[in-house]
């Protein structure tokens, strides 16, 4: 993917589409390539896994994030406090910032 996705790790985000929709989280991680991220609590799968001592690695069945693709979830503004869509803004000494196309907040690189 040629531009950099909105979403960031730590972003608190609403869940847009599937099975949480309407759920709000914390993104655990994202995936620049694939296009998608976690969110904490959020399509939760569950993993059968298999015992591996070797690596403290319990077996057994356990819940896990799915991944999640970032057109399914929203970016919460900390400012308006809602879902928001996310622009792009470059600040005066050129970097880039993230910016609440609602109410102008910056979100951070
Ligand atoms: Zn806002």
């Amino acid at each position: 993917m040629p531009w950099t996705l909105s979403i960031r790790k730590g972003d608190q985000v609403k869940v847009t589409a599937g099975r949480d929709k309407g759920k709000v989280g914390r993104v655990l991680s994202v995936n620049q390539e694939k296009g998608t991220c976690t969110v904490e609590h959020a399509n939760l799968v569950k993993r059968h896994t298999r015992p591996n001592p070797s690596k403290q690695i319990k077996g057994g069945i356990v819940e896990r994030e799915g991944a999640l693709h970032v057109s399914n979830v929203m970016v919460v503004c900390p400012g308006c406090n809602k879902p928001a869509r996310v622009r792009h803004q470059f600040l005066s000494d050129g970097s880039k910032v993230r910016a609440c196309h609602r109410c102008g907040a910056t979100l951070g690189a």
